[in-house]
């Protein structure tokens, strides 16, 4: 039995930072959220040539996999690309009910950096989902981060404005 979001560990990644995480979902978004078993990153999307996965081929496979969840967000520890783009943070469907995020570029000596990197992202992605695009807002989780200096420097929260959509996308929910 999955919760309303359902976070589900790829590869190698440990699993129990997904907890943390799970609560800061119920936290800012008020769902439940578990932890599923782990699921080897997508063969289909990796670019052997740049040593990268495709962020589009984790969407179809979360959502096929987990059909009786919310929201699925896969959470990779392989590095991630989209067409155009050097590499991206995570991708989601926009709205939808699949999301990613990589860590490969969030890790942190101190695990409480990473943590909070990780929750950021998972949020961003999740709000995604919920139909919100980027924000100009600085300390807005919805703010777009090139950079892991940008993730550092947003917050894990909506802003007001971006709380109020998202308040309307879960009403709908
Ligand atoms: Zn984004
Ligand atoms: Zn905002």
């Amino acid at each position: 039995m999955h919760g309303a979001v359902v976070l589900v560990p790829f590869d190698d990644l440990d699993p129990r930072i997904l907890h943390p995480v799970a609560a800061g979902v119920l936290e800012v978004f008020g769902l439940p959220a578990t932890v599923a078993e782990p699921l080897p990153s997508p063969l289909e999307g990796l670019e052997a040539a740049r040593g990268q996965y495709r962020a589009a081929a984790f969407l179809p496979l979360l959502a096929a996999r987990f059909p009786e969840a919310r929201r699925a967000v896969g959470v990779t520890p392989v590095d991630l690309f989209e067409p155009g783009l050097n590499f991206v943070f995570g991708l989601a469907e926009r709205p939808g009910r699949a999301a990613v995020v990589s860590v490969a570029r969030l890790v942190h000596p101190d695990g409480r950096r990473f943590l909070a990197r990780v929750m950021k992202e998972t949020h961003h992605e999740l709000g995604h989902t919920f139909g919100l695009d980027h924000c100009p807002e600085p300390t807005c989780v919805m703010r777009f981060s090139n950079s892991v200096e940008e993730v550092d420097a947003k917050g894990r929260f909506f802003c007001p404005r971006c709380r109020a959509k998202l308040e309307a996308a879960l009403e709908v929910f």
